[in-house]
Formats: structure tokens, C-alpha cells, sequence
């Protein structure tokens, strides 16, 4: 197995507490929150009350006159945007459909904000729904930094996406989404997204929660726990005695630094289970014990810290000390150092969740692209991460990223593909931004290793993260990384993957004798132009390559290690649809010739691919 035990553990961790709302070698910005959450939570009502702190930091060159928050419960109510988005969109999601619109007054969510101050001077605001509009008493400078004051109230919904009370596996509360929460302001502009179920983006920050609830409840979530041996639970130090509460309820005090979300899930049924890794990370696995969990879940532990080492040698280091696997939600979904997964799953199934819920860390959690403009960017790197990870430590696949492939080539079959620019909440269909994000999304990388070599691939993923992590970088960010680390021109990918539908399909047209020579002419069918690998293998069990990178790429990849030996290199400008090589050899040596043997390339039409004599 990789092996990180040996890099000294301080290191690891100190990037995490170093802000960094300005990068001026990227000529943009990021705004900086720091709450103060404390909340009563009524485990008979389902309601609960809490106060909120928020030093918001404007580090734009722009005078805020107004601020957005986000109230996610308000989307749980008959006639919201989500019920009737749910309800018209014409395949619609079986864990919604039309059961917001069912809910009665005591199972719908809310969150409403009873006062806000700025500074001390009150704010007027205006609930819409799912956002809270804030006109400001006065405008916020560039640079400077204001302090919000604010009380709430909250109902938790009953379970129907993602967060909720009483979930079909009887956990008590998911609390995901539940806190008035600040828009993202960026180079972009204001991203207040009316919530209608899809994707999140958040500004990075510390989060200081307290949670007052019934004492019998265990908890688990974003953050540390600052007083494990008053609270137990699990939590507790190793041989230290914890007092009994003197009252009905704890109170729990986490806190997180540097995550763009917080999330906690309670229930008094939880067993919670701690691994300490040898790097110091401890994983927290909570779930509810029954047939259906109790022996997965133990065995779980193991899969866990495997998962977290491969992800860190792969794609950079895991930057927190703690992440907890919770049993909750309605599937799987990602959070700031933890996740919620359903539990009664096969062990496949619920290690196959696990490590993609985990691998979100890397790429929801850490490098955090907005997730609602540039899905893909989430979906389908963790996709690529998690594929690779369970061929790794739960059962070797030769093509981890088949499954991605083939979902992609159903998606451009189905006739109903929208370009993967598309923000998450505008896709025609819930199966279009699926299979765009999770499967096109996955399939961008690993063709992204054919275009400029897998190992270039890999080191730049690396210099991705070394680049952007905690920075928020789009579409165009990852681009520039991969051209630097390969020295190649990619910017016509992007536009032709991310922007347009447009397919990729060559084919061999004719291979004719010419004496000692053979011609071979090979065909783009296909809108989309991409580099092409073509082997020839002899009948004396010989290959060799012909490589023919697209003149715009103004370049070649470095020959990958195990591919045949290259005997031509030449451009295929984008402009013609037919190109002609011809090769030393007779024809009558040659066994067959085919495109891409790797089958990276994400060519739609495949049966003109090869030719066998
Ligand atoms: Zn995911």
C-alpha cells in the first residue's frame, strides 16, 4: 500500500490554518467568513433556535450595498421552486417527485432569520424563499470587514433530499444546508442561486458551532470536537471517566477551520467507531447497528483509511485531521471533512460510496470549484478519483474508468446532451446533468491522459492542487495547468468538450498497397478534432506507432511508457477531414491497424476504429 507514515504530521496540516483571501498571482479574489453559530435543538418539535456571528470580510475591489444569504429548509415546502421543479422536470428524481408538495405544516422545513444587525446597526432584508436579501445600512469597502448579528428559528424537514429528519433508515437528523448561510461573491458576481436541489458553493472560512441537544443524542459532522471528555459519546480520551450531565441536554462545541460548509448529523441509536491512522487523521465511522449494517460497517473501518491514503499519494495530501463516515441522507453526499451515506448497502456498495463521498474531499471539499456553475468539475474528477481508488483497495479493474465511457456514449446517444457549460440547475433533464457531470466529467480526465500522456496527466493533477486548493479554480484554471505541465495548447479542448456537444468519431477510410509501402487513410467523421494514436500491429506480433498530433496543439505528447515504438509524427491540421500516412512495410505484413488501443478516446463510433486482415 502507499505509504505517507513517514512525513512528519505538523507539515501536513498547516496549510489549513493559513488564509488565502487574495492570490495575486491569479489576479483574482475571495471573500473570507468566520462564523459563530449557537443552536438549541428540540428533538420534540424539530425545531430548533440559534444565533449567528458572521465577521464577513470584503476582499473585492467592489462596494457591497447589498448581501445575499442562503435559506435551504424554505426549499421544503409545497409550491417552492424545487417542489415545482421536482414535479415539471420530466425525469424527475424518485427521492422527490411530489413529496414536498405533500408535506403538511409540521413536516415542511423552514429557516427564518427574526433579526440581523450590521455593526451594531440594524439591516432591512427580505425572505425569497430559498435567499434572504440584505440591503445594507452602508456599503461594505473593498478590504474591510464588517460583523453580522443574527437570530433564527428552524424546522427540519421531514427526509426528502439530502437533508432531514427521520430518514427511511430511521436516523434522526441529517443537517446539511440548515444555517442562514453567505452567498459567494466572486470575480463572477453573486452567485445566489435560488435552491432548487443540485449543487453548492460556499467561501472558505472558520465555523466555531455550539449545539445544545437532548443528552442521549450522539453527534458527528464538519469539525472537532472541543470538549470530547465532557461530552463522550465516543469522543472521549482513552481511559478518562466522563461526568455525568447534570441536566437533560450537552452541549457539543466544534470547530471547523478553513471548510466552506458545516454539516452535523445526531441520533441516539449511533454506535461511533474511531481509527487513528499512523499519519494522525482519525476517522470516525458512526451508524445506526442492525443486520443490515453492523458487519459491513465494521469492516468498513479498514476500507476508510485505505481510501485516504491512496487519495492523498494521487491527488495531493488530505489537509484536515479528521473525517467521519455518518450514517444518514438519502444516498451519498459530500461535506466539509465528512459525508452522510445511506447504510444498509452491500459492502461493494457502501465501500464504492464511501470512497466517492471521500474523494469529494479532494475536489468539493479542498480545491471547491463552484459546483453549481462548473458540476463536472466535482462530479466527474471525483468520479475519475473514487473509480481509481476502489481499483485500488477493494478489486483491480483493468479500465477503472469503463463505466464512464459508457455512460458518456448513452448520454450522446440518447439525443439528449447539453454541453457541460451548463450551470447545474438549468439542465433540461436530471439525466442530461447526471450523466454530464458524473460520466462526460470523468471522461475529460482520462482523456485528457491520452492527449498529453497519463503521467502528465497525473503530475499535473498534482500541480493542480498545489495551484488551487482552496482557491476555487474553474474550467479555465485546470486548462492552464495541463498546458504547463505538458507544453501543450489546450485551450480547443475545453471549447470543444466543456462547451459544445460536439462528437468525437474517426475512422480508418482505406489501406492500399503501394509495393514496399502501404498507405493508410484515415477519416474525421466526427465535429470535434483530437490528436490521434494509431498502432499497427504486425503479423510477427510486432507494433509500432503513427502519431498525429492536431497542429493547434503546437506540440507532441512525450511517448507513454509501455506504448509501441513511434516511426512517424505527424500534424493533422483541424480543417481536414482526411489524412494520408504511408509506412515503410508491405501490406501484406501487416495484421491489423487500429485507433487508440487504449481506448481513451472518447470516439462515439468505434466500429471503423480497426482493420484486421
Ligand atoms: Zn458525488
Amino acid at each position: 500500500m502507499l505509504n505517507i507514515v513517514n512525513k512528519p504530521f505538523l507539515g501536513l496540516f498547516l496549510f489549513v490554518i493559513t488564509g488565502t483571501a487574495a492570490f495575486a498571482q491569479t489576479g483574482r479574489f475571495q471573500q473570507s467568513v468566520d462564523y459563530k453559530m449557537d443552536v438549541d435543538m428540540n428533538v420534540t418539535s424539530n425545531q430548533y433556535s440559534g444565533t449567528q456571528v458572521l465577521k464577513y470580510t470584503n476582499n473585492s475591489p467592489d462596494t457591497l450595498h447589498k448581501v445575499f444569504y442562503h435559506l435551504y429548509f424554505n426549499a421544503f415546502q409545497p409550491g417552492s421552486m424545487m417542489d415545482e421543479r421536482s414535479r415539471s422536470i420530466s425525469d424527475p428524481d424518485r427521492r422527490v417527485g411530489d413529496r414536498i408538495n405533500a408535506l403538511s405544516p409540521n413536516e415542511i422545513g423552514y429557516l427564518h432569520v427574526n433579526s440581523l444587525t450590521m455593526d451594531g446597526m440594524k439591516v432591512d432584508f427580505e425572505e425569497v424563499e430559498t435567499i434572504l436579501e440584505v440591503t445594507l445600512p452602508r456599503p461594505i469597502l473593498p478590504n474591510s470587514e464588517v460583523e453580522f448579528n443574527m437570530s433564527f428559528i428552524g424546522q427540519v424537514p421531514v427526509q426528502i433530499r439530502r437533508s432531514g429528519r427521520d430518514s427511511s433508515e430511521g436516523v434522526r437528523y441529517s443537517m446539511s444546508q440548515w444555517y442562514p448561510k453567505m452567498a459567494n461573491y466572486d470575480e463572477q458576481g453573486w452567485h445566489s442561486n435560488p435552491y432548487v436541489g443540485r449543487e453548492f458553493y460556499g467561501i472558505w472560512g472558520d465555523f466555531d458551532v455550539k449545539i445544545t441537544i437532548d443528552k442521549s443524542y450522539t453527534l458527528g459532522g464538519t469539525g472537532y470536537l472541543q470538549n470530547p471528555n465532557q461530552i463522550g459519546h465516543g469522543y472521549e480520551d482513552e481511559g478518562v471517566t466522563v461526568p455525568k450531565p447534570t441536566g437533560e441536554t450537552l452541549t457539543w462545541h466544534f470547530k471547523a477551520p478553513m471548510v466552506h460548509d458545516f454539516m452535523w448529523a445526531a441520533d441516539p441509536k449511533y454506535r461511533h467507531e474511531k481509527v487513528k491512522m499512523e499519519n494522525g487523521i482519525t476517522v470516525h465511522h458512526l451508524f445506526i447497528p442492525t443486520e443490515e449494517t453492523t458487519e459491513n460497517w465494521e469492516k468498513l473501518k479498514e476500507y476508510t483509511p485505505k481510501a485516504i491514503n491512496f487519495l492523498s499519494e494521487h491527488f495531493g495530501q488530505y489537509p484536515y485531521k479528521q473525517f467521519s463516515v455518518i450514517q444518514g441522507g438519502d444516498g451519498g453526499m459530500e461535506y466539509a471533512m465528512s459525508t452522510l451515506i445511506t447504510g444498509g448497502r452491500n459492502l461493494r456498495g457502501l465501500v464504492g460510496v464511501m470512497a466517492h463521498e471521500l474523494a469529494h474531499s479532494w475536489f468539493h471539499g479542498v480545491l471547491a470549484s463552484n459546483e453549481a456553475l462548473y458540476p463536472w468539475m466535482d462530479e466527474g474528477f471525483t468520479s475519475y478519483a473514487s473509480s481509481l481508488t476502489m481499483s485500488e483497495i477493494y478489486s483491480p479493474s483493468e479500465n477503472p474508468l469503463a463505466g464512464s465511457y459508457s455512460g458518456y456514449y448513452r448520454l450522446v446517444k440518447s439525443g439528449k446532451e447539453e454541453p457541460m457549460s451548463t450551470h447545474s440547475d438549468h439542465y433540461h433533464t436530471n439525466s442530461a446533468y447526471s450523466s454530464a457531470a458524473y460520466s462526460k466529467g470523468a471522461v475529460f480526465l482520462e482523456q485528457m491522459g491520452y492527449i498529453i500522456g497519463a503521467d502528465v496527466r497525473d503530475k499535473g493533477m498534482h500541480r493542480y492542487w498545489n495551484t488551487w486548493k482552496f482557491k476555487h479554480p474553474n474550467a479555465n484554471d485546470l486548462i492552464r495547468v495541463m498546458e504547463k505541465e505538458s507544453g501543450l495548447e489546450l485551450d480547443w479542448y475545453k471549447e470543444y468538450f466543456v462547451y459544445t456537444t460536439k462528437t468525437i468519431n474517426y475512422g480508418i477510410k482505406e489501406v492500399n498497397p503501394q509495393g514496399d509501402h502501404t498507405d493508410i487513410i484515415l477519416e474525421r467523421i466526427g465535429l470535434m478534432p483530437m490528436p490521434i494514436d494509431l498502432v499497427i500491429t504486425y503479423k510477427d506480433g510486432s507494433q509500432e506507432m503513427v502519431y498525429l498530433p492536431l497542429a493547434i496543439m503546437r506540440g507532441e505528447k512525450t511517448p507513454e511508457e509501455g506504448a509501441p515504438k513511434r516511426i512517424l509524427t505527424e500534424d493533422w491540421p483541424w480543417t481536414n477531414i482526411t489524412k494520408k500516412i504511408t509506412i515503410d512495410r508491405k501490406m501484406n505484413s501487416i495484421k491489423s491497424i487500429e485507433i487508440d488501443p487504449s481506448k481513451r478516446l472518447a470516439d462515439v463510433e468505434q466500429e471503423n476504429n480497426k482493420v484486421e486482415f
